[in-house]
């Protein structure tokens, strides 16, 4: 790697990148910030033109052409070719796009499989491996059985990738800060400091979060949430209703990072009890499995509910799909009343309800607001499906160890 301090004092600073260059230490820092400011937008946003790269950060040429040359001498950018010239009538322009050989691998641990994914730099998801399990893996075996998939994978790995960590969507309470599981009730797990043993076992940096949390992020930077600064996510499943809050472009983790637990929010004092121990919680009275004696199966996914409830023409299952839609709506009005968001993003199980019922739905949300005005909130499915998690997760090492370029 070659180091280009002679190009610090040509870097101008964008609108947004803070003060002026005065001091080299100011020019330094004015380029981390230009650089990260550009492989973000290739990252988030897809490839791009230097014209175009001008245009949105409104730096001149000349830095823009010093800024991509880094990020290509770094390996974090390359050169592609621009598929809307292609047929045009001269040179198709020469698009930068972020390199996806730099890669993270992604972990999320579910009741019945372990998912290990490589996901390159641009968001998309390069190999996938699902591991079912018979009952949920221990914290230990969740171990053993990633470093396992990792070691199979690896000659690839080396030989396609540079592999810059590893993220964990785990479905319960983890401390932000250290990657610890408080409790991940449905995985049987009780502190257990997965981010540090993945780590040991890897030989790399590990990081891991609440599973609803990353599916907030992952759907607010390359989902249904794109561009949208403040946003309320919540994902259902027959196991229960996480949730995350984005609230100015940022995931609001509350002291330890629990903030967003929205799934035991009361909607129904006389409903059913919860495993929690209290009655009537959200995700136990809006859960798929209520449907499940109607439709006449033991499981059924998110893509044959949807098929299943547009066919459907059972009273009985209208009405329990009403009755749960109902109750989604109050929960998803206090949210808005608490959170003011611009989208709420529905994934899973809500998504099928919000498909079936997105008119009541939106309608609620709109109408019954703190001040009397109709709010513009948006309701939307989610968008990244099945590929949310490992995105997610990937997303968190990207973050901490990609896009603060720190240049070379
Ligand atoms: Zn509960």
């Amino acid at each position: 790697m070659t180091t280009t301090t002679e190009d610090a004092g040509d870097v101008a600073a964008s609108a947004e990148a803070g003060p002026s260059p005065s001091a080299p230490s100011t020019n330094a820092l004015v380029r981390q910030g230009n650089l990260s400011a550009v492989l973000t937008m290739l990252h988030h946003d897809g490839p791009h033109s230097r014209a175009e790269l001008v245009r949105r950060t409104g730096l001149t040429r000349s830095t823009m052409t010093v800024l991509t040359a880094e990020l290509i001498e770094l390996g974090l950018a390359r050169e592609g070719q621009s598929r809307s010239g292609v047929g045009r009538v001269g040179r198709p322009a020469v698009k930068l796009e972020a390199n996806p050989e730099v890669a993270a691998i992604a972990v999320h641990p579910e009741v019945d499989a372990i998912t290990v994914g490589v996901v390159g730099l641009g968001g998309e998801v390069l190999r996938r491996v699902r591991y079912d399990t018979l009952a949920p893996a221990s914290a230990r075996d969740t171990v053993r059985i990633v470093r396992s998939i990792v070691e199979g994978m690896r000659p690839d790995l080396e030989r396609d990738h540079r592999i810059v960590g590893a993220g964990v969507a785990v479905p319960g309470l983890v401390r932000s800060r250290t990657g610890k599981v408080l409790m991940a009730p449905h995985l049987g797990w009780r502190n257990e400091g997965i981010a540090e043993a993945l780590g040991r076992a890897l030989g790399d940096e590990v990081v891991a979060a609440n599973d609803a949390s990353i599916g907030a992020k992952a759907e607010a930077v390359f989902g249904a949430g794109r561009g949208v600064r403040n946003m309320v996510f919540a994902n259902g499943t027959a196991k229960g209703i996480g949730g995350g809050v984005i609230i100015n472009g940022e995931v609001l983790n509350g002291t330890e990072g629990f903030a967003g637990e929205i799934g035991h929010t009361l909607v129904d004092s006389q409903g059913s009890r919860c495993y929690c121990g209290r009655r009537g919680c959200l995700e136990t009275e809006v859960n798929p499995r209520h449907l499940l004696p109607f439709l006449g199966r033991h499981h059924i996914d998110e893509d044959e509910l949807d098929i299943a409830l547009g066919l459907s023409r059972d009273p009985a299952l209208l009405r329990e799909v009403a009755r749960q839609a109902e109750l989604l709506s109050e929960a998803l009005t206090n949210f808005v009343n608490l959170f003011s968001p611009d989208l709420v993003v529905l994934s899973g199980y809500l998504g099928n309800l919000l498909s079936v019922s997105r008119e009541r739905l939106t309608e609620a949300v709109r109408l019954r607001p703190l001040g009397g005005e109709a709010r513009s909130v948006r309701l939307e499915r989610a968008s990244l499906r099945s590929s949310l998690m490992l995105v997610g997760a990937a997303e968190l090492v990207f973050e901490r160890r990609v896009l603060p370029v720190s240049g070379s």
